[in-house]
């Protein structure tokens, strides 16, 4: 199973895209880009909800 994240989903307007076999693994990739290219040091737990809402399983057809 692969979990796509897009930062569109959230209401982001670039085209940051990643892709990963476990949500565990999304995570810190997710974090070091929303410090990189948006200024966000800390996750909060408002903006985790919005992530994980947003992480969409790719499934195999
Ligand atoms: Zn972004």
């Amino acid at each position: 199973m692969t979990y796509v994240f897009k930062c569109k989903d959230i209401g982001m307007k670039d085209a940051f895209e990643v892709q990963a076999d476990t949500k565990e693994e999304l995570l810190p990739v997710i974090q070091a880009h929303a410090k990189a290219s948006h200024g966000i040091n800390e996750v909060t737990p408002d903006l985790l909800q919005k992530i994980n809402a947003a992480i969409k399983k790719k499934g195999m057809f």
